[in-house]
């Protein structure tokens, strides 16, 4: 996968970024320069996340090879496998749960007795297996544990794909219930938090998340009360666990061309779905290691507030939707969050500029078809100050659609969702680099112009007077029209 690069941490002088910005305006205010930068953008080289590895490298030319019959050779009667005898791994399991040395073969079900006749060499390899091969296995592993502990926690976190436990309290579900091969029940010593922070971010992209950040957990950003249980008693305050001292936040950017076909179109369901499982196998591979974990999902089970803590973790600056743009995807990024005593070391807040932007651009607010964002200032919410959408006329709009459940126009308008193109890159350069706010008039101005979309009114439902209309045409795929009859 491309690896992201944004130097945000440099800083123009007022001159240096005249200069920059003279250059990259006269590049940013040609049409053709914009044509091609939106040419660039539908390049899936330019995806940025999961797509940048799914079909788009399946390069072998199938039609050239293809053949009229496969090419495994039928030469007899078939018959359908027994998957009790020829799955080794169901065969190994049923035999170990029925062998005894006093009744030997007799003592096994019929089927296992018929297999081992016609197979009496499995029979002798399945025994070795049991008595020698496999009681060896278990002594070394004890004597070698902590030279494969990593390898092992990762290989058993992929599988931890889902949390079965969650839904009991903290304080039991969030812990470790058993340790593998015979390992000691307190946690590993970790060396330094410095490289348990490096090795849990490369496990998380390992994992499949895009983007990843780690903070020291504040207290004001756990819910007051549970939203869906999860082992808290529903009309009792949540006290906060004293084990949920960090927050790793890992996620992925929802698909980008159904994205951009908001709001019948997209779906949060995708990158919601991969990150819930990223933050399940993360759990899970630190819980490995002896420490205490618990995901949190936005969109199934999660107690946090979780743009605050995206925040707090590196990751973006709130925008004007309420929710989190980061440099690298924009808002298009559906996070996950995994609570942890792991003692870790937290990655500072980032100010790219999005904070002076969103106050002149307003695009989002524009687009909006409910109202529900506010062209004002923020507001003061529970003594933060922020800005706040009414979530009721946000929610009735997405009843308002016939497509995919939801809207995410806000997401698919704003000028920071877009692919890592070159044009892209170069207008967030120049953006988080001017120490006069000027840019923010012409890349907003440019936005528009390259951008626009249709009216507000028709993204609504034909009985609400609009006409089912998405910011961008659908891709391909999910055009029904093209593959049903109706
Ligand atoms: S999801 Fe749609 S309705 Fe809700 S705030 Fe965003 S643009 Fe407005
Ligand atoms: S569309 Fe503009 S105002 Fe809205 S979040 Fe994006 S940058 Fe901020």
């Amino acid at each position: 996968m491309k690896s992201i690069k944004l130097n945000i941490g440099k800083k123009f002088n007022r001159r240096q970024f005249l200069k920059a910005s003279g250059l990259a305006s006269a590049a940013l205010g040609s049409t053709g320069l914009g044509f091609f930068g939106y040419e660039a953008g539908k390049n899936p080289e330019s995806y940025t996340g999961w797509e940048n590895f799914e079909g788009a490298n399946q390069s072998f030319n199938r039609k050239r090879k293809s053949v009229d019959h496969p090419t495994y050779e039928k030469i007899g009667s078939s018959q359908r496998p027994d998957a009790r005898t020829e799955v080794i791994f169901q065969r190994r399991s049923l035999f170990m749960r029925q062998w005894k040395d006093d009744t030997g073969l007799e003592g096994l079900d019929d089927y296992l007795q018929e297999y081992y006749r016609k197979r009496p060499e499995d029979l002798d390899l399945d025994l070795y297996s049991m008595k020698e091969l496999m009681p060896k296995m278990m002594s070394d592993s004890r004597k070698y544990r902590q030279k494969f502990i990593l390898s092992n926690a990762w290989s058993n976190a992929m599988g931890a794909v889902s949390p079965r436990s969650t839904n009991e309290p903290p304080e039991k579900s969030d812990f470790p219930s058993r340790r593998r091969f015979g390992g000691p029940t307190e946690p590993e010593k970790m060396k330094s938090p410095e490289l348990t922070s490096n090795l849990i971010k490369k496990i998380a992209h390992e994992l499949g998340s895009t983007l990843v950040g780690i903070a020291k957990l504040n207290p004001d950003w756990v819910y007051l009360y549970p939203m869906r249980g999860r082992g808290f008693e529903q009309d009792k305050p949540i006290d906060v666990p004293k084990h949920w001292e960090y927050a790793v936040v890992v996620g992925t950017p929802m698909s980008w061309d159904p994205m951009y076909a908001n709001p019948n179109y997209g779906t949060s369901n995708d990158a919601y779905s991969r990150s819930r499982i990223i933050a399940y196998r993360l759990a899970s591979f630190i819980k490995q290691l002896g420490y205490a974990a618990r995901p949190h999902t936005p969109g199934t089970s999660y107690d946090l507030m979780v743009p605050p803590i995206l925040i707090d973790a590196g990751l973006g600056e709130q925008g004007r939707p309420s929710i989190v743009i980061t440099p690298e995807l924009g808002n298009n990024f559906r996070p996950a969050i995994v609570t942890t005593n792991l003692p870790l070391n937290p990655d500072k807040p980032i100010d790219f500029g999005v904070q002076r932007f969103c106050k002149t651009c307003k695009i989002c607010a524009e687009n909006c078809p409910s109202g529900a964002i506010s062209f004002g200032g923020k507001v003061e919410v529970r003594g933060y100050l922020r800005y706040q959408v009414d979530t009721a006329k946000c929610l009735n709009f997405w009843n308002s659609t016939l497509g995919s459940m939801g809207c995410r126009l806000c997401v698919a308008v704003c000028p920071y969702t877009r692919k890592a193109n070159w044009l892209h890159k170069t207008a967030l350069k120049v953006s988080m680099n001017d120490p006069t706010g000027v840019s923010d008039w012409a890349l907003t101005g440019l936005q528009k112009r390259f951008y626009p979309g249709p009216d507000p009114q028709k993204y609504y439902m034909p009985s609400l007077g609009g006409e089912n209309a998405s910011y961008r045409e659908p891709p391909w795929w999910l055009k029904a029209e093209d593959f049903i009859e109706f």
